[in-house]
């Protein structure tokens, strides 16, 4: 694999304390699993986007980017070239227009949902009760159409800004493409959400508080949260509940390492120490052959693969 350490100084003098060399991922990642970047960096701006843009396709250099890992599985082996994480930069949240019935708030991909969340509710605004609980940061949440039982982010999108590796910065009206369960036909290699509209409603932030409230709740008792994963592995075939056909296998409790499926939520696969990527992905074929054999119900990975020299991700992930 090619080493990209030659750019090491150019990085470090353009982004001094934001940037990270063979740096490991585990510890930004809600897995806590995850080898090193050969270089992590924290934009700060879109003049950072563009430095990083014009040097890398220079130099060949591929470039990734991460969320906060609460829908990643970084391998062992870590992420070649450049890993942009948006959690230092873009993370403003500003309100751009307001009338009776619409409030539009743009944000940067690096704000936390539950930031934004609590935010919407202390500006007085509705719209985003369905995300509650839910992890990660913005950009990750427009990837995977990040949503629950209560809505998706498409549901409050009004359009988008990606930056894109070899166009730069695009914006586009949400109904440009075509978004679905926990997926959307905008991104792809190279093209790295930025920022985003919402249009959210006036509403009473008593009632907005009770709600979220409710459904955390609600959510805590099914899901277990004392230990790091990445909640659903695998996403819900059609008709079908992943986490039920998990269980009726009988796979709950199921360990290879220090990894483990739920006893409480057999959809969810924990870290319970020092669990590898090797061995989430050995419980991710072992469940996977087993539920086609029992059930003939092939389970998709919700879960992104990531790193090393790309082929697994190619095998586990259809985004
Ligand atoms: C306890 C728990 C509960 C969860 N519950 C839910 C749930 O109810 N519903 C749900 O949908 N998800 C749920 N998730 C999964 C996760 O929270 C979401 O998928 C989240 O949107 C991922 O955001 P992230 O920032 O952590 O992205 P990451 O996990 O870091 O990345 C995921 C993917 O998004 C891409 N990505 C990240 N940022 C950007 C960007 N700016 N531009 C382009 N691509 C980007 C990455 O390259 C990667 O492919 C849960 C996770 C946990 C740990």
């Amino acid at each position: 694999m090619p080493s990209f350490s030659s750019q090491n100084e150019a990085f470090l003098a353009h982004f001094g304390g934001n940037v990270l060399f063979n740096e490991p991922l585990a510890p930004y990642l809600a897995y806590q699993i995850g080898g090193p970047a050969d270089i992590l960096v924290f934009p700060r701006n879109e003049t950072d986007l563009t430095w990083i843009q014009t040097r890398c396709r220079e130099h060949h250099i591929p470039v990734t980017v991460v969320g906060t890992g609460t829908n990643l599985l970084v391998l062992d082996e870590g992420i070649r070239g450049v890993v942009i994480s948006f959690t230092r930069g873009f993370r403003d949240i500003e309100i751009l227009s307001k009338t009776e019935t619409a409030t539009l708030v743009k944000c940067g991909a690096g704000v936390a949902k539950p930031d934004l969340l609590e935010w919407s509710m202390q500006h007085s605004l509705g719209g985003l009760e369905f995300s509650s609980g839910v992890p990660g940061t913005l950009g990750g949440g427009i990837f995977m159409n990040a949503g629950t039982k209560y809505g998706c982010y498409a549901d409050v999108l009004r359009e988008f800004t990606v930056f894109d590796l070899q166009e730069g910065l695009i914006r586009y009206p949400k109904e440009s493409f075509s978004f679905g369960y926990r997926q959307q036909n905008a991104l792809r290699a190279g093209r790295f959400v930025v920022s985003m509209i919402f249009e959210l409603k006036h509403a009473d932030p008593t009632a907005v508080r009770a709600e979220v409230n409710r459904i955390i709740a609600e959510r805590a008792e099914k899901q277990p949260l004392d230990f790091p994963s990445c909640g659903s592995t695998f996403k819900n075939p059609e008709g079908f509940s992943a986490g039920r056909l998990i269980e009726k296998a009988g796979l709950k409790g199921t360990r290879v390492g220090d990894a483990e499926i739920s006893l409480k939520h057999a959809n969810f696969f924990l870290n319970k120490g020092k669990a590898k990527a090797a061995d989430i992905l050995a419980l991710i074929d072992i469940t996977q052959r087993t539920v086609l054999e029992k059930f003939q119900v092939r389970l998709e990975c919700e879960v992104v693969v990531m790193g090393g020299d790309g082929k697994l991700s190619k095998v586990y992930n259809s985004h």
